[in-house]
């Protein structure tokens, strides 16, 4: 079937559940018993699958599997895959798809973070035809998202720019755990100066969001450490994190704050990845 078909499905169905890898959707059922109504199976529309790469632009389909984004984005942004290795497990990759990461609307997604950073474009369509947004601005509050009830995810693009990306994700487990914080930054470093910055947090808000403070402290400014902790800092001014049984509030600003300086560390060339484990 195609987009259009869905649109008006959904148009017809405003309470339909759309099923894209069902990782989230399954366990509605498993552990919640809830009834599905009626359902739509996206995999049946290959234009919502896979990534495709133009000059300027990287676009993913909502469908693409993180094991297919995995591979196509490696080339492009490699911290993004090396994050996506934590995602889940091989199965869970295999099944999970990017759409339905964004369409969730977790805090603690974590494709999120990483598109976020990367000043992803958020394309919505229905009946009425495309709406596209900056990603940043879908996640309105926690469990609410700029998404009306016959929209649905089609695309995401991103710019295709040389890679000035660094993604963090703590959790207990390397495999199958979800994140107590996620950290993606876009650091553009010119003439020792930040010519361009995003940084993008999981796990420190009610929504995936950027931490402008920090980014304030860091745009135009001289890219060294001592900038690097007056941002650092300024991350007190833009989250005031939960806790809960995976880190209490204070750990997670700790973590966050050094996530920060471990990206400094890192361009530092100083050795950071003490353990590094390999697939
Ligand atoms: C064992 C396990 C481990 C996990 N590990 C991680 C992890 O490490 N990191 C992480 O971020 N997540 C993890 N998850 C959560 C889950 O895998 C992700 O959120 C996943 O990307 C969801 O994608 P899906 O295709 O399976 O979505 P589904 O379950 O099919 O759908 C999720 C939601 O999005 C909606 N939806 C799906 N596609 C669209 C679309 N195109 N347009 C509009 N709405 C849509 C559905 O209606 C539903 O509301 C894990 C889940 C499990 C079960």
């Amino acid at each position: 079937t195609t987009p259009d078909a869905l649109a008006h499905w959904l148009d017809q169905n405003p309470d339909g559940t759309l099923i894209a890898g069902a990782t989230d959707v399954g366990l509605w059922v498993t552990k919640d018993f809830r009834d599905l109504g009626k359902t739509a199976f996206l995999n049946r529309i290959p234009e919502l699958a896979g990534v495709t790469v133009t000059d300027n632009t990287i676009r993913i389909g909502a469908t693409t599997t993180l094991t297919d984004l995995q591979t196509a984005i490696a080339p492009h942004y490699p911290a993004f895959a090396e994050l996506i290795r934590r995602y889940g497990s091989v199965q869970v990759r295999n099944a999970a798809t990017i759409g339905g990461n964004v369409a969730n609307g977790s805090p603690i997604g974590d494709g999120i973070p990483a598109l976020i950073a990367l000043g992803a474009t958020l394309h919505l369509r229905s009946i009425d035809g495309p709406r596209a947004m900056l990603l940043k601005d879908f996640f309105v509050s926690y469990g609410q998202q700029d998404r009306a009830k016959n929209e649905f995810v089609e695309a995401i693009t991103l710019p295709k720019l040389p890679d000035a990306l660094k993604c963090y994700k703590l959790s207990k487990r390397f495999d199958q755990d979800i994140s107590a914080v996620c950290g993606c930054f876009w650091i553009v470093v010119e003439n020792g100066q930040v010519a361009d910055v995003r940084l993008a947090f999981g796990g420190m808000a009610g929504t995936p969001k950027r931490a402008k403070q920090a980014e304030a402290a860091l745009r135009g400014q001289p890219w060294n450490a001592s900038r690097v902790k007056s941002a650092m800092t300024a991350l007190e001014q833009d989250f005031e994190p939960l806790s809960d049984m995976r880190a209490s509030a204070a750990y997670r600003m700790e973590a966050a704050r050094n996530m920060l300086w471990r990206a400094w560390a890192e361009g530092d060339g100083q050795a950071t990845n003490l353990h590094a484990v390999t697939a």
